[in-house]
């Protein structure tokens, strides 16, 4: 035997075995990449979409002033050239932000890093261009879709912004106050909207008894309502954080598919829910 060999070449062969294989062990936990975290805007919608005139300047400037490591664009596919926010709009590093692109779709499909405009016209077949782009098929406003009996989507909005508003549009009382606290105290006026949304939550928790359902935070900042919703106020109020080894759109995909996030929302960020109701991953099917 050569005097290099390691010595348990000379052990019995199961306590060899078992040596080798708790030596790859140890080497691969030593190597496992360490983890970052970091926040970040997902339902963003800017003046490639219709209900917006928001630039991507306004967007940078908004997104450093709260903080954010990350964005994720989700523009309405334009009328009449569907791919013209996905080729136009910001990727990579800007400033220390990282841009992604992504779309939003009338059927609620949320797509969140692709390339190319999809073509579907039916959620599954959305779901399935997401996925061969190499993207993350998202529900947004889960409130509003009747039946989930279709693909394998990745995860859904648990707290969305404008859901917020929606669940209080027919109490007249509570708009009178919110406009008086709007001058007077705007932090206080935008921590009334930091509730729970058991419409959307409820749906999560019963649909992660079937599957890994990963919840995220929806923005859906547009700065489009008078002044109320400058994106500073958006981006800042409801975060998807992740953990990942780097800030790269493939790392931060990644970390959503895995559910290695969780959501905060809410002035001084007071409500947080990990990503899958476990607190944990759990395993794929
Ligand atoms: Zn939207």
């Amino acid at each position: 035997m050569p005097r290099c060999a390691p010595r348990f070449a000379s052990l019995p062969s199961p306590f060899a075995l078992a040596f080798a294989f708790t030596l790859a062990f140890v080497a691969g936990c030593a190597s496992a990449p360490k983890l970052h975290e970091y926040k970040g805007a997902i339902h963003v919608h800017s003046r490639f979409s219709h209900d917006s005139e928001g630039t991507y300047e306004e967007i940078l400037t908004a997104a450093k002033r709260v903080g954010l490591d990350f964005v994720i664009m989700t523009d309405h596919p334009p009328s009449g050239d569907p791919g013209l926010s996905l080729r136009e709009g910001w990727r990579g590093l800007h400033e220390g932000v990282l841009f992604i692109q992504g779309a939003e779709h009338s059927d609620q499909v949320l797509a969140l890093g692709i390339d190319e405009p999809l073509r579907a016209t039916t959620r599954q077949g959305k779901i399935d261009e997401i996925h061969a782009q190499g993207g993350l098929a998202f529900i947004a406003h889960g409130e509003e879709v009747e039946r989930w009996d279709f693909g394998r989507f990745d995860g859904m909005e648990i707290f969305n912004l404008h859901v917020a508003l929606k669940l209080r549009q027919d109490n007249p009382a509570f708009w009178v106050r919110a406009l008086s606290m709007a001058a007077e105290d705007p932090d206080a006026l935008w921590d009334l909207f930091a509730e729970p949304q058991e419409v959307l939550l409820e749906r999560w928790r019963l649909l992660n008894a079937e599957r890994p359902v990963v919840g995220i935070g929806g923005n859906d900042a547009h700065q489009n309502t008078y002044g109320l919703d400058p994106y500073w106020r958006s981006l800042g109020f409801v975060n998807t954080w992740v953990r990942a080894p780097e800030l790269t759109r493939d790392a931060v995909l990644d970390a959503l598919r895995e559910g290695r996030s969780w959501v905060t929302a809410g002035v001084g960020t007071r409500l947080r829910w990990d990503s899958l109701p476990t607190g944990g991953a759990m395993p794929t099917p």
